[in-house]
């Protein structure tokens, strides 16, 4: 691939295809640069945006990646803003305020494990404690499983 002249290595004439190939990992290079840069100033590291102080992507592109994620496509965003906005950023069991970031996250009304789909009628953002708590449980579940624990400790 290299030619010696004069003592140094110089690259050949390069063919359509290692240019492209040449092009694309400049590219790649370049973007990483970026974001590592935003992430330093505390921006979105794909857009230039400021990132939610606990994330490194802003608020639409933290969207995007719960659409990805969950929907299987990173476009269907919209329809967890509208979700979220339609909850009133509140997880419907707790009642907290949902922050994006923080505590927000989405839950499988009927569980994956259970034959529950990625269909967006079967998620819900609710607060993470919960989510993690419920784990696999649908709600029936999870409330019955509550019960048992409030009468057996608590009442
Ligand atoms: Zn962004």
């Amino acid at each position: 691939m290299f030619s010696i002249i004069g003592g140094m290595a110089r690259p050949r004439i390069l063919t359509d295809e290692q240019r492209r190939k040449r092009k694309r990992t400049e590219e790649k290079r370049r973007r990483q640069r970026q974001r590592e840069k935003n992430i330093k100033i505390g921006f979105c590291v794909y857009c230039n945006n400021k990132a939610i102080p606990t994330l490194k992507s802003c608020f639409s592109h933290w969207l995007r990646e719960k659409s990805s994620f969950y929907l299987g496509t990173r476009t269907r965003w919209k329809e967890l803003l509208d979700m979220l906005e339609s909850q009133e950023y509140k997880c419907p069991f707790t009642g907290v305020l949902l922050v994006p970031g923080d505590n927000a996250s989405i839950d499988h009304i009927i569980p994956k494990s259970k034959g529950g789909t990625n269909d967006i009628i079967n998620l819900q953002w609710v607060d993470f404690k919960y989510n993690t708590i419920k784990n696999d449980m649908s709600n029936d579940e999870f409330m019955d499983y509550i019960k048992m624990l409030y009468e057996r400790n608590i009442k």
